[in-house]
């Protein structure tokens, strides 16, 4: 327990020695921190570790708000190349950010704001844009305090604005990166302010099973936290991922090593299914653990795992003979670029217990004599959103193939725009009509920019970004779907459906169903029933909103009509 005194002396005025601000609203023990760090190396899935540790405390009814520090030094995500780095994740309040946001989303059940993303790039600017405005006092501005205390305060703000009871931190990168030294010293030093039994330190390392050596190898992990213990930080518990399962010898290894208890080392191997994971944690008691540390055992018991088994069971999907989507997008062997989409669709495949194979179409392919073929396969066809000229052809003559052979079709952003275009080429006759992103001089931009990005020059977070209500027709495709004339969903474009051509386009089959309230931005479009069996897109991104037992409309109504189409 640090004293009142401390802590006082600690979070006053900015000149201080100690500069480390706290929020006014920020209430000490209110609200406990559990900080998740990774050893050894990246890719541990540290994300979805987090998102099921989310779940478990969940389940025993605690408020958690989950919460990534990004290690790189990009103010957002919203400028990094998806295909190198997966998927750009929009919040509801347009706040681009890593495709792990989604995995808290989809854990939790629950919206995220700003305060859930924090880069080294944000923290960085902060410090800079309070020095130029005089903020330091005249102070000379350092890594510490300035830099470790705007991190703490980035942790102390989610705490306050959300009051809950567990802010739940993913620390980016491995321990070690020159990226990430000053979070980890920031997250010890408000562990020394705030008190040992608010605050858990989790650590997820990597114990190698070399295939020469026939046996599990515990020295690279033991060296990882090594390097922890050398950052002031001895971990609460320590979960060692792995192939395969490892033995109790190793655990003991590591506990000996490390000095934490051998009831606190636990295992993560791989499994089969993300979904499963939770359950696989609670049964060996992580989440118990967890909350002894924080002293908060007594308040939040776990329902013998009723509630868990159930949603893990509901979110499974059977052994069944599948139905084939074509994704016609830019493939890279990269499928994190298009994470959400997959994840919509398991969403569907759950809940419809009907599982999906997915075929990946190049468009720019689809621009080759015979690229065609690769299009007769499928049950259903998804255009995903996209930038720029690549692949545009091949993605507009997808569009005219699952239209002409009445294949499922859903259009999401960059697909909805290229349906309109299709639509008007096709079915309007104009020949030449196109997006302005592509073609600047089309004679018929049926696609062209948004009036407020016109001047807009800058390219982080410009776009029309984030939650926006869509107003839904009666009677339409999407009202049945949605079973409401309101719904909300997230959008990241620049360009829309060029309201001059509206008019031609609706005359000529092409339904406008959702719109947006108070502009006239064209937000959902359709093709009726009887001119296809499932001809449906959207400006938004329906993915972002889809949820594990609660898919989104538009992906259910397609995976419905996919099913219908393979007889299954
Ligand atoms: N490039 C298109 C636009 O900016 C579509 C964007 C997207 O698919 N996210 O409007």
């Amino acid at each position: 327990m640090v004293e009142k005194k401390v802590l006082k002396a600690i979070s006053s005025k900015s000149s201080d020695e100690f500069y480390s601000p706290v929020p006014k609203n920020f209430v000490k023990g209110k609200t406990k921190f559990i900080f998740v760090t990774g050893s050894v190396m990246s890719g541990l899935g540290k994300g979805i570790f987090t998102a099921s540790l989310g779940r478990l405390l969940v389940d025993r009814g605690l408020k958690v708000r989950p919460m990534k520090l990004e290690a790189y030094l990009n103010v957002d995500s919203g400028t990094i190349n998806p295909y190198r780095h997966g998927e750009v994740f929009v919040l509801d309040d347009g706040t681009e950010t890593d495709m792990d946001l989604g995995t808290y989303e989809r854990f939790l059940d629950i919206t995220l704001d700003k305060n859930s993303f924090v880069t080294s790039g944000r923290i960085y600017k902060n410090v800079i844009e309070k020095e130029r405005r005089g903020e330091y006092l005249g102070r000379d501005v350092q890594f510490i305090p300035h830099v470790t205390g705007e991190a703490k305060l980035a942790v102390l703000n989610l705490a306050a604005s959300s009051k809950a009871d567990v802010v739940l931190v993913e620390i980016g990168g491995t321990v070690g990166d020159y990226e990430n030294l000053f979070a980890i010293e920031a997250m010890r030093e408000l562990a020394f302010q705030l008190g040992k039994e608010n605050v858990c330190f989790v650590n997820l390392t990597f114990v190698l099973e070399p295939k020469h050596a026939g046996e599990f190898k515990s020295k690279a992990a033991q060296l990882g936290l090594r390097k922890l213990l050398e950052l002031g930080i001895t971990p609460d518990v320590i979960v060692c991922r792995s192939q395969n399962q490892i033995p109790e010898k190793i655990k003991e290894k590591i506990s000996m090593n490390s000095g934490v208890q051998m009831n606190r080392v636990f295992a993560l191997p791989d499994i089969d299914n993300i979904y499963k994971i939770p359950l696989f944690l609670r049964k060996q008691g992580v989440d118990e653990k967890i909350l002894e540390v924080l002293e908060l055992s007594k308040k939040f018991k776990a329902n013998g795992s009723k509630s868990l088994k159930s949603w893990t069971a509901k979110n499974l999907i059977p052994e069944r003979k599948p139905v084939t989507i074509g994704i016609v997008g830019k493939y890279t062997g990269l499928h994190d670029a298009y994470i959400s989409i997959l994840k919509a669709l398991e969403h569907c495949a759950a809940k419809s217990k009907t599982p999906f194979r997915l075929e990946w179409i190049e468009s720019a392919n689809l621009e080759k004599p015979g690229g065609e073929n690769a299009l007769k396969r499928i049950d259903g066809m998804i255009i995903p959103g996209g930038f720029g000229s690549r692949g545009v052809e091949g993605k507009i003559s997808a569009v005219k193939f699952a239209r002409e052979k009445k294949i499922p079709f859903l259009g999401l952003c960059y697909g909805f725009q290229m349906a309109v275009i299709e639509h008007a080429r096709n079915a309007c006759g104009l020949k030449n009509a196109n997006t302005t992103e592509v073609d600047a001089k089309t004679p018929s931009p049926v696609i062209c920019i948004l009036p407020e990005q016109d001047e807009i020059e800058d390219l982080g977070g410009t776009m029309r970004l984030g939650g926006f209500d869509v107003l839904i027709s009666p009677k339409t495709i999407a009202h049945s779907l949605y079973g409401s004339l309101k719904a909300r969903e997230r959008f990241r474009h620049r360009f829309n459906v060029n309201t001059e051509f509206i008019g031609a386009l609706e005359k000529n089959g092409m339904v406008f169903s959702g719109k947006a309230p108070k502009k006239r931005i064209m937000q959902i479009l359709e093709l009726s029933k009887e001119a296809h069996p499932f001809f449906v897109a959207s400006q938004f991104h329906p993915e972002l909103t889809s949820r594990p037992l609660k898919p989104n409309p538009l992906f259910l109504g397609f995976y419905s009509a996919c099913r219908k189409k393979a007889g299954l």
